[in-house]
């Protein structure tokens, strides 16, 4: 018998198995997408956020505070990159005491080294930004992240530590039968003592599935655009506009892999799948970043995506054990990144109330990340080449992505070309995939016996290749 099923492999899943992992438990992590992380966690801004912008007495504003001190350790331990970049929330003429207001909430969170800077420290120290802006809220515990890479680590150790993962494995029912919860996929049938609900979008499906209520979700739309990592680096640290009532706003974001990103748009909107990007939001975006740094020009942007926030009418988290044995965690918007590690703390915690949980005796608390040609040196090139002649075949030109790299993220689990990308950063530059794709395809063909039109983009339905056109 499993002791517990956690549905959905984002960062909130993700984190659940990293931390669940450390206790004596028969844990089973059940994802409905061919591989984890290609859910609302792929599709997002990567901020680690001090937290400050979440009122100090919601359960969000506490979760992310403590979520961003977590990241710190984990990231050492798990081998992913966590760059402080710090943040600011600026202030136009008039917008001051809004910063002012932010800073005292910051304070009741107990949020360190937060400070209100003028325009002479932002001359010096930001000098891309518009000269209209007086003053900033300076937040320096933010950082940025790449989600995936996040889950990614999270998943391998947990697996490392006997936590079992099933991807392509959709929900459709629970039900509870005497003192445990059975669980049916298209693909098989469980049983569990527990079932920790983190389907995102679909957590509120999920959650009626199981016959309970729970708020309904609603989702906002988050385009964003990003540019060209050949351009100057806009802003060392992420810039805000002072917050509207439910957004933090259209924002500079300097990414982890050196490119920036501005964006995201936040609309309501009826379909959970839809993911366009449109003109008439890029101009919005673009708009407001040229108001906050003047130089950005529409002719640096060399990519777009949207992501759906799981937005709930009553708008804090809604994490609680509903009736025997099943926690729902519903309404995971914005921080939700940020808040993961700590959701999944409190889970715990919930979890430890009525259930004894001693930790594993051999437990592995790390994690080494994937070799990156990209980064090394020549000496490190060459060493890693002598040991394996396939780190010296480059795959993807854009993003010096070697062949050796590509058959390592099979290894760890890739199944899709997205998850290859995700992955390794190849399909990621300039020309998007037009070299390296066929490439990769014919590594993927050969490692995983496979032949080419069982080969998907993100999964069942996305083949890029049909049979009779072999
Ligand atoms: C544009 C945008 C920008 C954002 N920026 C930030 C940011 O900078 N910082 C921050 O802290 N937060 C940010 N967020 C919020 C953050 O991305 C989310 O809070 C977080 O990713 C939610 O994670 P999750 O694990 O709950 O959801 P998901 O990642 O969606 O995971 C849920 C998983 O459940 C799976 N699933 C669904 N139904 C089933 C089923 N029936 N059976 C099995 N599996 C199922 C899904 O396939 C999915 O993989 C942003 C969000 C958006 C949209």
């Amino acid at each position: 018998m499993i002791d517990i099923i956690i549905i959905g492999g984002g960062i909130v899943g993700a984190s659940m198995a990293y931390e669940l992992a450390k206790y004596q438990l028969n844990v089973t992590l059940l994802e409905k997408e061919t591989e984890l992380s290609f859910g609302v966690s792929k599709s997002n801004s990567g901020i680690i956020h001090t937290g400050f912008q979440d009122d100090y007495n919601s359960l969000k504003g506490r979760l992310a505070v403590r979520g961003n001190f977590l990241y710190r350790e984990i990231s050492r331990l798990l081998d992913f990159p966590f760059i402080p970049t710090g943040e600011l929330v600026v202030a136009f003429p008039g917008e001051k005491e809004s910063i002012e207001e932010i800073k005292e909430n910051g304070d009741r969170l107990g949020i360190p080294g937060i400070e209100i800077v003028d325009g002479e420290w932002l001359n010096k120290n930001e000098p891309m930004l518009s000269k209209e802006i007086e003053y900033a809220l300076l937040g320096p515990t933010a950082a940025v992240i790449n989600p995936w890479e996040v889950i990614y680590a999270m998943a391998e150790n947990a697996i490392s530590n006997g936590v079992k993962i099933y991807c392509d494995n959709e929900v459709h029912s629970i039900a509870k039968i005497n003192n445990f919860w059975r669980v049916k996929t298209y693909q098989a049938e469980y049983e569990s003592r527990y079932v920790i609900n983190a389907a995102g979008l679909s957590a509120d499906k999920i959650s009626f599935m199981a016959g309970i209520k729970c708020p309904i979700i609603i989702p906002y739309k988050g385009e964003e655009f990003i540019l060209d990592r050949h351009a100057d680096r806009l802003t060392k640290r992420i810039v805000f506009p002072v917050p509207k009532k439910h957004t933090k706003g259209i924002l500079i974001i300097p990414t982890v892999d050196g490119n920036t990103m501005i964006g995201p748009t936040s609309n309501e909107v009826t379909d959970k799948e839809d993911i366009t990007t449109t003109k008439k939001h890029k101009d919005e975006v673009l708009k407001a970043a040229q108001k906050l740094a003047p130089s950005i020009n529409e002719d640096l942007l060399i990519a777009s995506f949207a992501g759906l926030r799981p937005t709930t009418r009553e708008g804090d988290f809604y994490i609680k054990e509903e009736q025997n044995g099943f926690i729902n965690i519903v309404g995971i918007k914005s921080p939700g990144l940020t808040a993961a590690p700590a959701i999944a703390e409190y889970v715990v915690n919930i979890l430890a109330e009525n259930t004894t949980l001693p930790k594993k005796k051999k437990y592995n608390p790390k994690r080494k990340s994937m070799p990156r040609f990209r980064l090394l040196n020549t000496k490190e090139r060459n060493t890693l080449i002598k040991k394996d002649t396939d780190f010296g075949e480059v795959i993807c030109r854009c993003e010096l992505v070697t062949k050796g790299e590509i058959k390592e993220a099979i290894r760890r689990g890739a199944r899709t070309l997205d998850g290859i990308k995700f992955r390794t950063r190849s399909q990621m530059g300039r020309c998007h995939g037009a070299f390296c794709t066929s490439k990769i395809m014919a590594i993927m063909s050969e490692e995983l016996e496979i032949p080419f039109d069982k080969i998907t983009k993100r999964g069942q339905g996305s083949e890029l290749i049909k049979r009779n056109e072999l």
